[in-house]
């Protein structure tokens, strides 16, 4: 039996996980935290049974107490609920599928307290990438990533230990956008861009997918996750989908993984990892396939890609701002107030209003974020769509 833990089990990631909870029987859930959607909570505490839940606001988690009051359940709110569910001593694993840096203090209790993370919640690392990692190592914990790239990753070193990395291949699809020119996205709509090619995901990371900011993201979290430098991640763009990512070894050997887009493999593998369970989800056929292609990703137009390698190359403070930013823009983006573009735009002009902190504590990085949105907040007034 193993136990687990999940923050935001009602998005997209954290539903998928529950679908894998119910395909194997050895799996039982302890917590499950979540947003606003009682509803699906609701459902979820009936269906696992878990002993803790947690609803951001307090009205959410008075209003699911009543719901579930003839259930032997406890209902907790706000971060306190978060990062009781982080630490329920119950749990061996959290699944982090929670959206945004919220995630980064309910992580680093899940750490300390001796949990393994399978971690989606790729802006946790991204900002606080530089306390997490030794943390977890100082613990005594996993890692295991559930981003479909990084779980490539994950999967193309195993057996490798000792043999040096020449580079890693991180593959994007290249989102909604890929081949359109800077005129073109002007005009793009919220619609528009959630329209993901290959990918089925919350409406946050389907954003970054369009702007390529989440391939900027994934860039910092590969540096973290595998401890490489900047200069041995390459981005390949390739349509398809099909390579997940890939290791280039000294010898010039590349070693990839490869899979229909479909994130519950990453999910279980990071589950139950060394292990490889049973799995009924579609095949690669190649014959369908045909043919794999590969592009260099456009920065000139996608500068969201651009500006994750220079906040990465400056570190500190500077990839919380990066991603601050982003979480702000991408909000004001699905709510209609500002433009595509303006999304790198705003990311930029918070990148080059910040004051850097070279090796920012937890207090410093939400300091740095909610710095971040009062300057995006100002700012967004006078914005101009260039
Ligand atoms: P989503 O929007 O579908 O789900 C987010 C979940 O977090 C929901 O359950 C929501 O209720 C919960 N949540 C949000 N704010 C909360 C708060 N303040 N307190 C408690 N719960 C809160 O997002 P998603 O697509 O599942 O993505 C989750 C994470 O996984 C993100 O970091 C994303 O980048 C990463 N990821 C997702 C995918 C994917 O296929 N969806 C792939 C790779 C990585
Ligand atoms: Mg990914």
């Amino acid at each position: 039996m193993k136990k687990i833990a999940i923050l935001g089990s009602t998005g997209s990631i954290g539903t998928q996980t529950l679908e894998i909870v119910e395909e194997n029987k050895d799996l039982i859930v302890t917590g499950l935290a979540a947003g606003s959607n009682v509803e699906l909570m609701e459902k979820q505490i009936r269906q696992f049974k878990p002993a803790l839940a947690a609803m951001w606001s307090g009205e959410a988690a008075a209003d699911l107490k009543r719901r579930v009051a003839d259930l032997p359940v406890k209902v907790v709110c706000g971060m306190e609920g978060l990062l009781e569910i982080a630490t329920m001593p119950e749990a061996e694993i959290l699944v982090t599928a929670i959206v945004g840096m919220i995630g980064i203090r309910p992580t680093i209790a899940a750490i300390e307290s001796g949990k393994d993370i399978a971690l989606a919640n790729k802006e946790t690392l991204v900002t606080a990438g530089h306390i997490i990692m030794p943390l977890a190592e100082k613990c005594g914990v996993r890692i295991l990533p559930v981003d479909s790239e990084h779980s490539a990753i994950f999967q193309s070193l195993n057996g490798e230990a000792g043999n040096e990395i020449e580079k890693i291949i991180l593959t994007a699809s290249g989102g909604p956008f890929r081949g359109k020119k800077t005129e073109e996205l002007k005009k793009m709509k919220v619609e528009d861009a959630l329209k993901h090619p290959n990918w089925s995901m919350g409406r946050k990371i389907t954003i970054d997918s369009a702007t390529l900011v989440n391939k900027g993201l994934e860039v910092m979290e590969a540096k973290w996750l595998f401890d490489v430098d900047l200069s041995e991640i390459q981005v390949v763009v390739h349509p398809q989908s099909i390579i997940h990512s890939a290791v280039q070894y000294r010898d010039g050997g590349i070693i990839a993984q490869l899979g229909m887009p479909d994130m519950k493999l990453p999910i279980q593998y990071a589950l139950f990892y060394p292990e490889r369970r049973p799995m009924n989800t579609k095949r690669v056929d190649f014959f369908e396939l045909g043919q794999m292609t590969f592009e260099k990703p456009d920065m000139d137009t996608f500068t969201g890609l651009k500006l994750a390698y220079q906040a990465a190359r400056t570190g500190g403070s500077m990839p919380t701002v990066f991603n601050a930013a982003n979480e702000k823009a991408v909000s004001l983006f699905l709510d209609r107030k500002i433009s595509f573009l303006q999304i790198p735009q705003l990311i930029e002009a918070s990148m080059e209003h910040h004051r850097l902190i070279e090796n920012p504590g937890v207090e410093e990085i939400l300091q740095a974020e909610a710095e971040t949105y009062e300057f995006i907040q100002s700012a967004v007034s006078d914005f101009i769509i260039r």
